[in-house]
């Protein structure tokens, strides 16, 4: 990712923290918690807005701060109220019991669940229950500059999401000095797909239309270049809702751990040119190059890397740290204090 489009990815993800939904109505009983490039198979999803119930997000973050993998899930959603023996308890999961077993030990020791032995039979019970806290998903496709084969692209991409349906709204965000979007870009998107004018303001200059994701989807796998001599047919097949409901879950889960601040875990806050220029909207920025940087410029390989002197850490080091790891800390609480 070049760098106009990362930094426009963060500032995109700060505007829909604060201001979701465009329209500014916000639910008083729902929270919006954002994420960036987060996806299923091969499609990564640039920024994803979840719309949740606030008590239901509070209840998910009793069940701590990591993700719960659809093992996991399989267990907490399937325990029952009383203890019993966790092959007749569970429905069978398609794959291995011992890796079930492995699961519940796991469960166990993150305090999830209850366990108990009969003999050499495991009995479960469960401790809580996973709260259904997303409402609805929506996701963004950042393009800041959206030249004539980066529509192409994305045209395509979007075509894709519509049909798939797994989230609730498709939207593209792009830049605009004079808050005027392409008119090409209308004629070629479909129609469902939002398009949100990200200028010194954010302004709907197209409206979304609500997609349909407990319904059958249709996965587009290949379709014909469309030139005179390709007779060839489109092919797809069918994503059926369950698909989708565990692909969302999985998504949310991913999302509820990252959140979109965790782009600093791969850069160098302790390399002592970096710096976030506005805390407010933290974009990563290096005094040695003198402008913002991408996470995919600043990471280890990075041939300017100079570690923060030890004399910046000892003001309370180790456990405060120097500016580098207050950095990463500011981050962090931010994050949490979205969850
Ligand atoms: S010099 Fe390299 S590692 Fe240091 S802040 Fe700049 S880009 Fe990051």
């Amino acid at each position: 990712m070049d760098e106009p489009e990362f930094l426009f990815e963060l500032r995109v993800c700060r505007w829909a923290e604060q201001h979701w939904p465009p329209t500014g109505d916000r639910d008083p009983d729902s929270s919006v918690l954002v994420a960036r490039q987060l996806g299923i198979r091969s499609r990564r999803y640039d920024t994803l807005v979840f719309e949740c119930d606030t008590a239901a997000l509070d209840a998910r973050g009793v069940l701590g701060e990591d993700r719960l993998e659809s093992d996991m899930l399989h267990v907490l959603t399937n325990a029952p109220s009383s203890y019993g023996y966790y092959r007749d308890v569970l429905p069978d999961p398609g794959y291995s019991w011992s890796h079930v077993r492995e699961t519940i030990h796991d469960a166990d020791a993150r305090g999830l669940i209850d366990t108990r032995r009969d003999g050499n039979r495991i009995e479960i019970r469960r401790r809580y229950r996973y709260p259904d806290w997303v409402n609805r998903v929506i996701a963004i496709e950042n393009k800041p500059d959206l030249s004539a084969s980066a529509a192409d692209a994305l045209v395509d991409q979007i075509e894709r999401d519509v049909a798939l349906g797994l989230a609730d709204e498709v939207w593209i965000a792009t830049e605009t000095t004079d808050e005027k979007v392409s008119p090409a870009l209308f004629e070629r998107l479909p129609v469902e797909a939002g398009i949100l004018a990200v200028g010194d303001e954010v302004n709907v200059a197209w409206n979304a239309t609500t997609l349909a994701p407990e319904e059958r989807g249709t996965r587009i796998l290949d379709r014909p270049d469309g030139g005179s001599y390709d007779q060839s047919a489109a092919r797809f097949e069918y994503a059926d809702p369950d698909w989708k409901r565990e692909k969302r879950r999985r998504i949310a889960e991913r999302a509820y751990e990252r959140g979109w601040r965790s782009y600093v875990e791969t850069m160098r806050p302790d390399c002592r040119a970096f710096e976030l220029r506005s805390p407010d909207t933290p974009l990563p920025y290096c005094r040695a190059k003198e402008r913002h940087v991408t996470a995919a410029e600043c990471r280890h390989a990075c041939e300017s890397f100079a570690p923060e002197p030890p004399a910046w850490r000892s003001n309370g080091w180790p456990i405060d740290g120097g500016p580098g790891r207050g950095y990463t800390r500011l981050l962090a609480r931010q994050r949490s204090r979205r969850r």
